[in-house]
This record gives C-alpha cells, structure tokens and sequence, in this order.
C-alpha cells in the first residue's frame, strides 16, 4: 500500500489537515506501506515558502515521517501540460476567455449544482473552439460531452470508497456529469498551470498511490480524477473519503481558521497526544 498526504502550502495546517495525514499515515503503516508527502503547490500568487516549512515542521511534530524526496509540482508543471497536450490531441479539450463575470452572465439563473469548489457548471461559450486558436491567458476546459462519447459505457468506469459516508462501489453516471461537473477547467488562466484536477491524477499515477486518503469534501471530486484515469489510460486508486473536522458551529474547517491551525495549539502547550485525543483518534 502506497498512500500519501497532499496540502497546498497556502496556509497553516490544521485540525483537519492533522486528522487527514495521520489517518493516510497510519493506514499505510498498519498494511507495511509507505506513505508520502506531496507539496500541491501550483498556484504561485497564493504558495508562500514559509507555509511550506511549517508542513514539514507541523507534520513531524505530530510523528509523521515520510519518504524522501518529496514531489513538489511546481518542479512538474511540463508534465501536467504533457497530459493536456494528450487530451487536446484527443480532441476533447478547448481554449477559453471567459471570466468569472462572463461566466455568471451567460447562466439564466443560479446554479444549483456546483462542483468540486470550481464554480458554476460552466454554461458552454467557448466549447468548439479549436485549441489552435488558443491565446495566450486563456483558460483550457474539458469538452464533457466528447469526452464521455469517447469513453464508451461509463458505467464500467468506478471506484472504490472504504470511507464511514460513501462506502462501497462508485460508478460514473454521464447525466450527472453534465449537469453537475460539465466542461471543468484543466488548466487555468491566472496561474498559467494545470487545475488541480488534472495535476493529481498525474501524480497519483506517477508516485504509485495505491491508497488515496483524503476528505470527504473531495468525494465528488473523484468522479472527475476517474474519468481524467480512464481518458489518460492511468490506473484508479482505491479511495477512503474519510470524515470532515468540524468547527464548533458545524462548519469545515478551512485554512483561515487560524484558531485551529496546528502551531497555535502547539504554541499553547498541547501535545501530539492531545490533537490525537482532540480528533478522536484516541
Ligand atoms: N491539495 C489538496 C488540498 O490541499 C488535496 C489534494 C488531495 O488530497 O487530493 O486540499
């Protein structure tokens, strides 16, 4: 077993980063896997060295240790083009301008089905344009529809979830794909780079995950890597969505949640010990 923890440096870890690591952590070590740590750091206007230094601190602190040397994907961004020039050659793929603004204005009322944290389902303004006429600053979407014809059945296409919300076998359906995920965004205009959709299949595959251990805020998103696996021929992962630490009042935990953040429970006197207890992991 092969597993891995995957934080983008772009804030402080915490109680739930803590909980996410320790958990892929300690599945690899109880199977006599390995696990590694990955830096998801390919959004330069908001990665800040200093954030990256506190991952490696943070996770140590807590008796985590990984293998070496770790994957920065910054030092990887031709290979997630390499990915892109593939689904482009295949055809499913094409350039687009529109912003945020545009995007809201085109959509006749507001949208129930949001994905993965992407925004809106993107109402299809520049779908069949060709990627010659690609310019510089615009962003590449995958063109759903062309990309579930190519695929054929997908109801062979599924996954595996051993986590407590969504156990048991995950099969792509193609109409909630199009209604609820529709022509995501591969490579982004503002950073030049490929979306995280794309960079993690690509890694995923490239460091031989066998075991992917993460939040169940990202169980949806997995049915977008699955269909990226099968269109780049790339193995499928088991997955365990495991469950979400919550604040006080219920909500996730995010990173401007500095309250939570590790090094100010550290700086308070707590012990790894008493984030275990604090994250029922006794
Ligand atoms: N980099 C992502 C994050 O920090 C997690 C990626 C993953 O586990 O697939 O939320």
């Amino acid at each position: 077993m092969q597993t891995r923890f995957a934080p983008s440096p772009t804030g402080y870890l915490h109680l739930g980063h803590a909980f996410s690591a320790l958990t892929a952590f300690e599945q690899a070590r109880a199977a006599h896997g390995t696990f590694l740590l990955r830096i998801e750091d390919t959004d330069r206007a908001r990665v800040r060295p200093e954030y990256e230094a506190a991952i490696h601190e943070d996770l140590a602190w807590l008796g985590i240790r990984w293998e070496t040397p770790v994957l920065r994907q910054s030092d990887h961004l031709s290979d997630y083009q390499a990915a892109l020039d593939r689904l482009s050659d295949m055809g499913v793929t094409y350039p687009c301008h529109c912003t945020r603004a545009d995007i809201q204005a085109a959509l006749s009322a507001p949208q129930e089905g949001v994905q993965a944290g992407d925004g809106p389902v993107y109402p299809g303004t520049c779908r069949g344009r060709p990627m010659s006429g690609q310019k510089t600053g615009d962003a590449v979407r995958l063109d759903m529809d062309r990309a579930l014809a190519l695929l054929g059945d997908p109801a062979r296409l599924g996954f595996d979830d051993s986590g407590p919300d969504h156990q048991g076998w995950h099969v792509l359906s193609p109409d909630w794909m199009r209604q609820r995920v529709g022509d995501l965004v591969l490579a982004r205009k503002d950073i030049g780079a490929a979306a995280y959709h794309l960079s993690v299949v690509v890694d995923d595959a490239r460091q031989g995950i066998t075991d992917v251990v993460r939040g169940d805020d990202l169980f949806e998103a997995t049915f977008i890597h699955r269909l990226l696996q099968a269109l780049l021929g790339l193995p499928t992962p088991a997955y365990h969505h495991h469950r979400l630490i919550r604040d006080d009042t219920g909500k996730r935990l995010a990173k401007r949640d500095d309250a939570r953040a590790l090094r100010r429970y550290r700086a308070e006197g707590a012990t790894p010990a008493d984030i275990r207890e604090m994250l029922g992991l006794g």
